[in-house]
C-alpha cells in the first residue's frame, strides 16, 4: 500500500480536529499533496472519524483519477486539487465547519482581521468565497480565487478551508481561525474592534 505514513498523518489530523470540535459528525475532510508524484493521499466520504483507519484514505491526482482506495475520495476532492494546482507552496489542506467561523460564513462576512495570530498565521482577514454547491468545481474555483496568497478562506453558508505546507500545518490554521472567529464574535457583542490595519502600520509578515 502507498505512503503508508501519510495515510496515519492524515488521519491522526482527521481525528484531532473531530475530538476538538472542529467538524460535526462525518463534515471536512483533509489531505497531503505529494507535488513530486502529483497525487493527494485524502479522506474518504462521509465516513465515521472514530472508524477511520489510515488503509481507509484514498489515493487519487488531481483530475480525480483514484489511484489506491477502496472507498470513495471526499466529495471534495475538487476543492483540495484546485488549490494544490493554484499554490506551490500549499503541500496539506484542512476543511472544516468549525462552528464561528462557519456562523461568520452563514452571514458572507469574513472573520476580521482583529488578532495578531490571524495576522501572522493566516496572512490577515479571512474572506468568504461565493457560495457553491458541496463537492462543484465552482466551489473549487471559488475558494482557490479567494484565498489569494493567504492561509485560509470561508465557503458561504458551508464551512472553512486552512492551508499550510503539510496537513498538519493546515490544521493549525484551522485552529487558529476558529479561535479568531470565537474571539471577534466576543469582541463584536462588547464593542466596535478596529482591525490591526487600522491599528498600526508595520504589521508582521507572514510567520
Ligand atoms: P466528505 O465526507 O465527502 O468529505 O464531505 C464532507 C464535507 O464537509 C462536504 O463539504
Ligand atoms: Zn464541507
Amino acid at each position: 500500500m502507498r505512503y503508508p505514513d501519510l495515510r496515519k498523518r492524515v488521519t491522526a489530523v482527521a481525528r484531532k480536529a473531530y475530538d476538538r470540535g472542529l467538524v460535526a459528525a462525518t463534515s471536512g475532510n483533509y489531505s497531503q499533496f505529494d507535488r513530486e508524484a502529483g497525487l493527494m493521499v485524502i479522506t474518504p466520504s462521509g465516513l465515521d472519524y472514530g472508524l477511520m483507519a489510515p488503509e481507509d484514505l484514498v489515493v487519487l491526482d488531481l483530475a480525480g483519477h483514484v489511484v489506491e482506495g477502496d472507498l470513495p475520495p471526499s466529495s471534495e476532492w475538487r476543492l483540495h486539487a484546485h488549490l494544490y494546482k493554484m499554490r506551490r507552496d500549499i503541500g496539506g489542506v484542512a476543511h472544516t465547519h468549525s462552528p464561528y467561523a462557519t456562523a461568520f460564513a452563514t452571514l458572507d462576512r469574513p472573520i476580521p482581521n482583529l488578532l495578531i495570530e490571524l495576522q501572522m498565521f493566516c496572512g490577515g482577514a479571512v474572506n468568504v468565497a461565493p457560495f457553491a454547491l458541496p463537492g462543484s468545481e465552482e466551489l473549487g474555483e471559488g475558494a482557490a480565487r479567494t484565498i489569494g496568497d493567504r492561509k485560509a478562506v470561508l465557503l458561504s453558508h458551508h464551512g472553512a478551508v486552512a492551508v499550510g505546507e503539510s496537513v498538519e500545518d493546515a490544521l493549525k490554521v484551522a485552529f487558529w481561525v476558529e479561535d479568531a472567529a470565537r474571539i471577534a464574535h466576543l469582541a463584536l457583542t462588547i464593542g466596535q474592534p478596529r482591525e490591526l490595519e487600522e491599528v498600526s502600520k508595520d504589521l508582521p509578515a507572514e510567520y
